[in-house]
């Protein structure tokens, strides 16, 4: 493996399209991004956006070759061991100067670790990353560095057997000592998924162990922002407070979840995007009415609820009026 390090995964790549305002005007509808910085005759380009300018799209760049990268052959190496399976973990980019309309993008990228094997919950397997070096115009512009993890997926317990056989068919099958077996046993209860916390909304965490709903606040401008971000949308300002939620919101939009099934869920649950009275919204579960009953401007109250021992969530408890 280690053998592919530092092998190319990319050799002159060209971007299909130069920086060009019609992507970046999607890109930021998209992203409800209204950053000034990305409109007007001195536009720039989200950073951000520095990997969808090397992208091949549904037809790929296809070199007219046919031959395989060397990414291509540890990608082969790994699913014939058996690491058949493939989740992106993460991307890093870093930026070294701004793309702008007509910038002409070329790349190159190479396998830049390959590490040895381990153990998540997914699986067993091991984290292929790679790093693209992206140039506007033949001037280094960023650097975009992916990570992925090739793996053999954990076996699934199998499914529990249903809590009783149908009426008048089977009778239990004799246990080892040659007695009817007992009652089946149940399978412990999955739990709910954790939250991902990271140093850019860990506060918000944190407030919740507190029980308090916290809010960014911009100390350059004062617009609210959630969830939790590094920077200001409105402004660009790094710099931040925060300001507890009084808890009250109406309901701006929901689901009602039937399907697919989430083995720690029971469905049918309604999730809610409440608009809090600050004017942020956030996404949550709704408590203490039935789904069918969730509407559209329905005042909630935040609550919070206790999921397990170590997982406590804000929900916001609706009213029917
Ligand atoms: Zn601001």
């Amino acid at each position: 493996m280690r053998a592919f390090e530092g092998e190319p995964a990319a050799i002159g790549g060209r971007g299909k399209d130069p920086v060009n305002t019609a992507m970046i005007r999607h890109w930021c509808e998209a992203m409800g991004d209204g950053h000034p910085a990305y409109t007007g005759p001195e536009a720039v380009a989200p950073p951000t956006m520095l990997q969808a300018w090397t992208m091949g799209g549904l037809s790929g760049h296809g070199d007219g070759t046919g031959r395989a990268t060397r990414y291509d052959e540890l990608l082969g190496l790994l699913d014939g061991a058996g690491y058949t399976s493939v989740v992106a973990t993460d991307c890093e980019q870093e930026y070294l100067r701004p793309l702008r309309p007509g910038d002409e993008i070329t790349f190159d990228a190479v396998i830049e670790s390959v590490s040895p094997r381990k153990t998540t919950k997914l699986g067993t397997g091991h984290f292929v990353t790679t790093r693209m070096d992206v140039r506007a115009d033949g001037e280094r512009a960023g650097t975009h560095r992916f990570r992925i993890l090739k793996y053999a997926p954990a076996r699934r317990p199998a499914a529990p057997a249903p809590a009783e056989p149908p009426t008048g068919t089977a009778t239990p099958a004799p246990g080892p000592d040659g007695t009817a077996s007992s009652a089946p046993t149940t399978a412990p209860r999955p739990r709910r998924p954790r939250p991902v916390t990271n140093r850019d909304n860990e506060g918000f965490w944190e407030g919740v162990a507190r029980h308090r709903l916290l809010i960014q606040r911009c100390t350059r401008c004062t617009t609210l922002r959630f969830p939790w971000l590094p920077g200001c949308n409105a402004c660009g300002s790094r710099e931040w407070d925060t300001v507890e939620s009084a808890g009250e919101g109406t309901v701006f939009s929901y689901v009602v979840m039937h399907h697919p099934p989430f083995p720690a869920f029971d469905p049918p649950y309604a999730v809610a995007l409440v608009e809090l009275a600050e004017g942020v919204r956030m996404i949550s579960g709704v408590t203490g009415v039935r789904p069918e009953e969730v509407r559209i401007g329905m005042p909630v109250r935040l609550e919070f609820q206790r999921v397990d021992e170590d997982l406590e969530l804000p929900v916001f408890r609706g009213s029917v009026s």
